[in-house]
């Protein structure tokens, strides 16, 4: 039985209760459609904001609804299992990893300006750091900012880009000093900018109902108003943000393992073989078993890691073992889930494909397992 996490209050049990309710009426019933249709529409940026759903874990000056990590995963973790698109969850989402650079860095007029209308739904956030000719190496990105007055004059290109079709401002790691981390700033870069085009939409194995983008940036002139912290310091708060970006993603992990569980079982105390359900064979309630105790597992560490990040802890190594330790668990578990549905389990109709198929980013998405390796060697001092 799925309990909540040990740490979490009445507040949490509300906000879950708030987004299982947002989930059932306006996700579920769309869930396959726009996972087939590979869009969600627009509206319901704004619905999610009306329903208080959209800010949180964000300060309430800026339009957010407070509360902390552990509020935006319990929020997440509720709309996937009940909105059933993860698509879905993960387009609306792409704030999440956008605003936090814009929060921690930006002036309080930058503040004012960019967070607000994305915490209400009306514009729509990225964040790109990864181009074409790599990601995991983000002090080597190679899009040139050259300053030109007040202006800095942005060449190059950004790819795999949650949101990125339709985003209206996206958070750009660019290059304005020299090689290495340390020639890095920020620059907000809005929709409309002349220079500025969405390239190619991408097509890809799971996420479906998300739009991911490659963006390209030909003498984009954006205004020097637009950089997010001084000029050159732009690498730290990416790191920061990595944090928190793979905890959420870990925490995507868990409720699309649960979800497939959940159908597993469902199907098992239905489907019948050798005349008895095949629940009755041990060999599938191990299993199962098996699956559940993985994710317990995963959710404890991955919350735990949330607490010690929301009192202020540095996470990263911490956030790193929670997420490769999630996306472990969230593969071997879609993966039991199909084969408990036999050939079913391959058919586009059934959840567990296309879960199955949307598990497969998070080992690669916002930092490589590799990657998360190699955090996990420097934290621990070899
Ligand atoms: C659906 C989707 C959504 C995404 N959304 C965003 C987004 O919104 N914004 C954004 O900026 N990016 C986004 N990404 C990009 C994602 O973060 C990168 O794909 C990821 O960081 C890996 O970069 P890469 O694809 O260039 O792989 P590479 O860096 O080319 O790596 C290729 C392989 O080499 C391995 N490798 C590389 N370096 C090392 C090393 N030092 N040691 C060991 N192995 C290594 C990697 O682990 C990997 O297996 C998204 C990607 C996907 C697929």
């Amino acid at each position: 039985m799925q309990q909540p996490p040990i740490h979490e209050t009445a507040e949490h049990a509300v906000l879950r209760e708030n987004a299982r309710r947002f989930a059932r009426t306006h996700i579920a019933p769309h869930a396959h459609a726009w996972e087939e249709a590979c869009e969600f529409p627009r509206e319901l940026y704004p619905q999610l904001a009306e329903a208080g759903l959209l800010g949180v874990g964000y300060p309430e000056t800026y339009g957010g609804g407070g509360g902390d990590l552990s509020h935006a995963l319990a929020s997440a973790e509720e709309l996937i299992l009940e909105g059933r698109s993860v698509g879905t969850v993960v387009g609306l989402g792409s704030h999440g990893i956008a605003l936090p650079p814009i929060l921690a860095c930006g002036t309080e007029a930058q503040k004012r300006r960019f967070v607000p209308p994305v915490l209400r739904g009306e514009k729509i956030a990225a964040l790109a750091i990864t181009e074409p000719g790599g990601g995991s190496d983000v002090a080597g990105i190679t899009t040139k900012a050259v300053r030109d007055g007040d202006v800095y004059i942005v060449n190059g290109a950004k790819t795999f880009i949650t949101s990125g079709c339709r985003a209206d401002l996206v958070t750009t790691a660019v290059r304005t000093g020299g090689p290495g981390h340390g020639g890095i700033s920020m620059l907000v870069i809005e929709r409309g900018t002349p220079g500025f085009t969405v390239s190619k939409k991408l097509q890809k194995m799971g996420w479906w109902a998300s739009d991911t983008a490659e963006l390209t940036f030909e003498d984009c002139r954006v205004p020097v108003a637009n950089r997010i912290g001084a000029e050159d310091t732009g690498f730290a708060p990416i790191m920061m943000n990595f944090a928190v970006e793979r905890l959420m993603l870990a925490g995507n992990c868990v409720a699309i393992a649960q979800l497939a569980y959940d159908e597993s079982v469902t199907y098992a105390r239905e489907r019948r073989a050798f005349g008895k359900p095949i629940m009755a064979f041990q060999v599938l309630r191990h299993k199962l078993a098996d699956m559940v105790s993985r994710i317990a597992a995963a959710r404890a560490l991955t919350s735990e890691v949330a607490v010690r990040h929301a009192r202020g802890e540095q996470v990263p190594g911490l956030a790193a073992m929670a997420k490769n330790t999630a996306t472990d668990m969230c593969s071997f578990v879609c993966d039991q889930a199909v084969q408990i549905h036999g050939g079913y389990g391959y058919m586009r109709e059934y959840l567990v494909e296309r879960l199955y198929r949307d598990a497969r980013l998070y080992p690669i998405g916002g930092g490589t397992r590799e990657i998360m390796n190699e955090i996990i060697c420097k934290t621990e001092g070899y």
